[in-house]
């Protein structure tokens, strides 16, 4: 939704030479919303919006630039700065080996599968000699589970068990660190399903007897809006030092890393994208921002699509459906000529936001852009009657069809069924979605 606001925005700014306390105001209204939307807690939107605001005013716009292209723009690279502000995909290690990194976070964050992750990651990239110790001692599992991913990652495993104390099993595995010359120790820890009191001792006392170089908090970023009170508790409880953002591959927009950020003030290092030890990515703050506002390249794709596509057709189309006419053969081959013009299926995906075009790859998105001319190539060997009432295409029709394009009669049957399905989503969406988007890109 945030696409087609911000694109009508765009256009609505053209031909203005500078961004205005006027121009300016609806679209914050929208990134806004959108912010919110993203589960980005209220005061860190607040906070945002005033700072993308003092930076847009007055902006110079220039070249070929709309003054909607210039603050999306600004927008976009805010939004990178405050969440990347620090360094990514780093863990400091400058302290008398063992260095000693804490995880914090709540049950079922990641912790434990980010304790495996970031082993493999020093052991891989940074050569390292790295030990893992449990201290969930809540959950005998929890200590297995531990044991058997660190093996996994080609670590070794300091064993403790449900019997022992928490402090006991720190010290006893960082004196087992010290005297094996273990270059680094990485500790995971219990967490309970919300902030207690209890478990928030037994983290400090941990921190004091460990001493870490550096004290991580894990937090999922389908947490959403609640993260920033999670945070807010770990933060007040540690000196944290950076944050591991997980499960980033769920469909979470992920605005709780702008939370996080803001109210941690300690930088996202880390992001979680699988559940396998191999996700593992320095946090990336620029793909995250268009995460966010869902926006994927959305000035690329404002150029690209004024430039290429027919806009009355896209219009007329969407209205079309709009209207309730329903989805036909002929619209569906208009689309597929609009995306050609796009320079190709797999260009278009590539600019769309990345909730839509994460799935596919380069080899599928080759092949799709052939799937399609072919396409092109029967529905343009039907009749005019028989693109809008495609009921009519029986056996005789069928062999006609596809000795026109050139193709099997399967291939025919194959499309047809295709299009049923694209003719039953796109009156779920009712006028929505690609072309929708298309049209006010276009407008
Ligand atoms: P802990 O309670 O904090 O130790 O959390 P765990 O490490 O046990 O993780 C909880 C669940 O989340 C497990 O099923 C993990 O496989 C899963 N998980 C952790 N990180 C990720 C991630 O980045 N992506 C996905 N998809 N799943 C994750
Ligand atoms: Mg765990």
């Amino acid at each position: 939704a945030l696409t087609e606001k911000l694109s009508r925005l765009v256009k609505e700014l053209r031909g203005q030479a500078r961004i205005t306390e006027d121009n300016v105001a609806e679209m914050l209204r929208e990134v806004r919303l959108a912010l919110l939307e993203a589960d980005v807690a209220l005061p860190v939107v607040r906070d945002f919006i005033a700072r993308v605001k003092g930076k847009a005013l007055g902006a110079e716009v220039v070249g070929s630039l709309t003054p909607g292209q210039v603050l999306v723009g600004i927008i976009h690279k805010e939004l990178a700065a405050t969440m990347g502000a620090g360094t990514a995909g780093e863990l400091n290690l400058a302290a008398q080996p063992p260095a000693v990194v804490l995880m914090a976070g709540l049950q079922g964050a990641g912790k434990t599968t980010s304790t495996a992750k970031l082993a493999r990651h020093l052991i891989e990239k940074r050569k390292k000699k790295v030990l893992t110790v449990s201290g969930d001692v809540y959950r005998p599992a929890a200590i297995e589970q531990l044991k058997t991913v660190t093996a996994q990652a080609g670590a070794e495993w300091f064993p403790s068990t449900a019997q022992q104390k928490p402090l006991d099993i720190a010290r006893a595995a960082l004196d087992y660190a010290r005297k094996h010359h273990f270059d680094v120790l990485l500790v995971d820890t219990a967490g309970r399903l919300a902030i207690d009191a209890v478990l928030m001792d037994e983290i400090k006392e941990l921190h004091a007897v460990l001493n870490p170089v550096e004290t991580l908090f894990v937090v999922d970023a389908m947490q959403g809006q609640d993260a920033i009170n999670t945070a807010r508790a770990f933060k007040e409880a540690l000196p944290l030092t950076g944050i591991v953002l997980t499960k980033l591959d769920g469909d979470a927009r992920g605005g709780a890393a702008l939370s996080v950020r803001a109210v941690t003030g300690v930088p996202i290092k880390f992001a979680g994208v699988s559940e396998k030890l191999d996700g593992l990515e320095a946090f990336d703050a620029e793909r995250h921002a268009g995460r966010i506002l869902g926006m994927g390249d959305i000035v690329a794709l404002v150029e690209q699509v004024t430039a290429g596509v027919d806009v009355a057709q896209a219009q007329k189309f969407a209205a079309k459906i709009k209207s309730g006419e329903g989805f036909t053969l002929q619209d569906f081959l208009e689309q597929i000529r609009q995306m050609k013009k796009m320079g190709g299926l797999a260009n278009f995906i590539d600019k769309l936001p990345a909730q839509f075009s994460a799935k596919a790859g380069a080899a599928d998105m080759d092949r799709a852009d052939k799937e399609v001319r072919r396409k092109e190539g029967i529905i343009c060997s039907m009749t005019p009657t028989e693109r809008r009432k495609p009921e009519l295409i029986k056996a005789t029709r069928k062999r006609r069809i596809a000795a026109g394009a050139g193709v099997q009669v399967q291939e025919v049957n194959r499309l047809l069924k295709e299009f049923e399905q694209m003719q039953g989503m796109m009156k779920k969406m009712k006028g929505g979605g690609l072309m929708k988007m298309m049209k006010q890109l276009g407008g």
